[in-house]
């Protein structure tokens, strides 16, 4: 005997094979109807054999593949006919409300028939057949109106129906200012409209968004200065009471309305509720659909609505004229979606699966562009010429003989990779990474010099005065016994800005003469009135401290000596390669000897004031610290405050015994080298610090460093502070206060706990967080990236193999005229070191 659930899921199979096995014959899924549905046939009392045997089936439906998804269906429905061929009596006609809300056009959801409808007017989620016929008819309407050309894409948006200049300079702030630039606006996240849960399904503790309509809203005042507001959601499978207690939003609450509701289910005296929930006005033709619905980023006038009505618009009329760039071969070789199809299902996606294909191929295209400007961009900067820079190895031995400590193997193996290169006349071209204390400032100065050898100037660009001024007395100290290829003593010095009057001028004159050998030096370095007689051999310290124009400075004019830039920010080779493809790639992987690790661990705020007594005996022994007080980035005034007061309570309250310093970013570049090098020369036992410490600080004597709201920071910021300490003999550690507010943070913490190894760090931070706050877009002097993400190692790889083999088959992409006009366009204001 069919019964009104049978014959239901009969339905609900037919809808799901029209529409091709998408899960979308009923919103939510199969699995989550499934038990609602066996509830219901239990209690009808259907054939118990059948419902087990479907029952056995349904619930994996979700999960299943297309082709699995056919089979299950298949199955079922012949369990369905066994039973009904037997059975003459036709469908029960007069359950009109399950009949109707299944016809099998409707597209809409079998949790709103299948439980009993209220009857109230606003009764299920929505009217989809209606929603989606009025957004078709609409689509319909501006096709046929619509005459649109290639060069429309290039067009003001003012163009597009609806936008008038208003509308169009809302959309300027955003960065849309042609009709193309609409169809790059991608959504930055996406409302799962095929994935909705009911109300019938919500269990109390779940956070969880349903659509649902509002019945009823009252007001009840609970004290002289309380209000509540209590509004009765449901959505056809039941009811939910929210309550808020602000009585402003009565305002916006639309009796009779469909909206999306966000909160927290709770269960008050058996019915289900959600207490302050945020709720907005629904987007119905979306979820009459079922679809997956893109979210954009706006500005405060322009609605989603909007936007999602003019990226469709241009979709549906202007992309046709899209060229896409990527060659046809390599899209097959790596069975990537074409542009038109991939910008069409990232704004609208099909499916779950659509939209990662869609991302797949944008991202890939972004890799692939990254890669061919850096192959052509090496290309270039490969017909330039350097001047051949040798030694012999008696020489080098001599560099040896001078230092005070072996080189570690990685040391010599880059040092290596450098004197190989400093030899040919095609410039070099390196970037060295190695972790903090890695040693990289030895390697440059043997490099310094065998330039020197050879008659040619090297100069050292530092990010701050005080690390120039450090690197200035290391070098000096280093090649003070050597001499250069004239036998005379290698001459060292230094310019900053604290570097004046008659000093600065004879340093400038050495620069121009050549009796200068080698110069250490600040921005000031790479200003015009600096002028080299025969600069040889530059290199970049802490190169993402600079912009990509002062990494490149060297090199402007005749001049291009070899360069090679610094970075204590390991990342992963394989980004490495693609983002710096343009560089050759040094790694120092080897700490120096005789270096115990640093102990690191988290503490919970209450701990603190057993960190401070410990840093007091740390005091007594002769040891110095850091107390850091790394506040958000964007508020260096706020970040400021934050360190002046503790560091006030610090010194009266605190550590009235010690001598406690303060350092932070208001104050000026000369106050802040005073105090650090005073610091360093042990005037002061404790440095109370803004994130302004980071860079490269050599405090030997330094072995414990305390941070503060440690999870507001990602791993590569926090492995940095921590290399502040452990530069000496002595045994440090990395003390990490932190309240552990998320999974994430708490991750992050962990591992440092755990290691102190910062390529194995970089990976893990570039899992844990996205890439853009990896090293910030804008330090690593790449063009803005929309859909790949750095972390996407895989995508980034097959990009770059594509990119090689097209490279070497057609370096000046002369088959491909619209990949290299692409190419160039992606790289426009990206300058380079080259
Ligand atoms: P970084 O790579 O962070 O710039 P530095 O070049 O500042 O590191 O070196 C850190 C410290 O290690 C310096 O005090 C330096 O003198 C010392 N150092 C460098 N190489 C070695 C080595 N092979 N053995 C011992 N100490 C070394
Ligand atoms: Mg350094």
């Amino acid at each position: 005997m069919p019964t009104p659930a049978l014959e239901r899921l009969r339905k609900i199979l037919e809808l799901e094979e029209k529409q091709k096995w998408r899960n979308r014959a009923v919103i939510g899924g199969m699995k989550a109807m499934s038990h609602r549905w066996l509830d219901d046939a239990r209690q009808e009392k259907a054939d118990a054999a059948t419902v087990n045997a479907i029952a056995h089936l349904l619930p994996s439906y979700d999960s299943a593949d297309q082709e699995e998804r056919r089979q299950i269906i298949k199955q079922i429905r012949q369990i369905l006919a066994g039973d009904l061929s037997d059975i003459e009596i036709p469908l029960q006609k007069s359950d009109s409300s399950a009949s109707k809300s299944f016809a099998p056009d409707s597209g809409l959801s079998g949790a709103k028939a299948n439980a009993p409808q209220p009857k109230a007017a606003p009764d299920g989620p929505i009217a989809p057949a209606e929603a989606t016929d009025i957004a078709e008819k609409r689509v319909r309407k501006k096709r046929a109106t619509v005459k649109a050309n290639p060069q429309d894409l290039q067009a003001d948006t003012q163009l597009l129906p609806g936008v008038g200049k208003v509308v169009c300079e809302q959309l300027q702030r955003v960065g849309i200012e042609q009709v193309a630039d609409l169809l790059w606006h991608l959504p930055f996240r996406y409302e799962d409209y095929s994935q909705l849960r009911t109300i019938s399904e919500l269990q109390p503790g779940e956070q969880v968004t349903v659509i649902a309509n509002l019945w009823e809203v009252s007001e009840r005042k609970i004290s002289m200065k309380r209000t509540m507001i209590q509004g009765i959601l449901a959505d056809g499978t039941g009811t939910l009471h929210a309550t808020w207690w602000n009585k402003y939003v009565k305002k916006q609450l639309k009796i009779g309305n469909a909206m999306r509701f966000s909160g927290k289910v709770g269960l008050y005296m058996g019915q289900k509720t959600l207490d302050n929930p945020t709720f907005e006005e629904l987007d119905e033709e979306r979820v009459a659909t079922g679809r997956i619905a893109p979210i954009y980023r706006l500005t405060e006038k322009l609605s989603n609505k909007r936007v999602r009505n003019l990226v469709k618009h241009v979709l549906d009329n202007y992309a046709r004229f899209l060229t896409d760039p990527l060659p046809d071969p390599v899209r097959a070789d790596f069975n990537l979606l074409d542009l038109k199809s991939a910008l069409k299902q990232i704004h609208f996606p099909e499916d779950q699966e659509q939209l990662a294909a869609a991302r797949h191929r944008l991202a890939f295209a972004e890799f692939f562009y990254i890669q061919l400007g850096a192959l052509q961009r090496r290309e270039k900067m490969q017909r330039h010429v350097a001047p051949s820079l040798s030694c012999n190895d008696e020489q080098l031995a001599q560099f040896h003989a001078a230092l005070a400590f072996e080189l570690t193997g990685a040391q010599q193996r880059v040092l290596g990779e450098i004197r190989n290169d400093l030899t040919r006349t095609i410039p070099m071209t390196r970037l060295v990474q190695g972790d903090v204390g890695s040693g990289k400032t030895a390697v440059a100065a043997a490099a310094m010099y065998i330039a020197a050898l050879n008659g040619a100037q090297s100069a050292l660009l530092a990010p701050t005065q005080i690390l120039a001024e450090q690197h200035h007395r290391g070098i000096a100290a280093l090649v003070e016994s050597l001499s250069n290829g004239e036998g005379e003593p290698i001459r060292v010095a230094l310019l900053t800005g604290r570097v004046t009057g008659t000093e600065r001028a004879q340093v400038l004159e050495g620069l121009r003469d050549g009796s200068i050998d080698i110069v250490v030096g600040t921005t000031a370095l790479i200003q015009e009135n600096v002028q080299f007689n025969k600069l040889g051999f530059a290199v970049v310290d802490e190169q993402h401290r600079f912009g990509v124009q002062q990494r490149g400075a060297f090199r402007t004019g005749n001049e291009h000596p070899h360069l090679i830039v610094m970075s204590a920010t390991p990342i992963p080779r394989s980004l490495a390669l693609t983002i710096y493809g343009d560089l050759d790639l040094s790694i120092i992987d080897e700490m120096p000897p005789g270096r115990t690790p640093i102990k690191t661990r988290w503490f919970k705020p209450n701990e603190r004031e057993k960190l401070y007594s410990f840093l007091r005996r740390e005091v007594a022994a002769g040891r110095q610290g850091f107390i850091v007080y790394p506040l958000v980035e964007e508020s260096e005034k706020l970040e400021a405050g934050a360190a002046i007061d503790a560091y006030e309570r610090l010194r009266k309250e605190v550590f009235f015994n010690e001598r406690v310093a303060l350092l932070h970013g208001r104050m000026s570049g000369n106050e802040k080298d005073e105090v650090m090098r005073a610091f360093s020369q042990g005037e002061y036992d404790i440095l109370v610090s803004t994130s302004v410490i980071e860079v490269g600080i050599d405090v030997p004597n330094a072995s414990l460093i305390i941070i503060e709201d440690a999870e507001r920071f990602g791993l590569a910021q926090l492995h940095q502070f921590r290399g502040r300490v452990g530069r000496g003999q002595h045994k440090s550690y990395c003390a990490l206060i932190s309240k552990g507010t998320s999974a994430n943070a708490e991750e992050r913490l962990l591992a440092l706990e755990e290691s102190n190894d910062g390529f194995v760090l970089a990976e893990k931070d570039l899992e844990l967080r996205g890439p853009g706050d990896f090293f910030g877009t804008k330090q690593s002097g790449l063009p803005e990236l929309r859909a790949a993400q750095l972390s996407d190692l895989e995508t980034l790889a097959e990009a770059r193999q594509a990119a090689q083999a097209l490279f070497a088959e057609d370096p000046t992409l002369e088959k491909y005229p619209h990949l290299a006009k692409q190419v160039a366009r992606f790289w426009r204001g990206h300058g380079d070191v080259s």
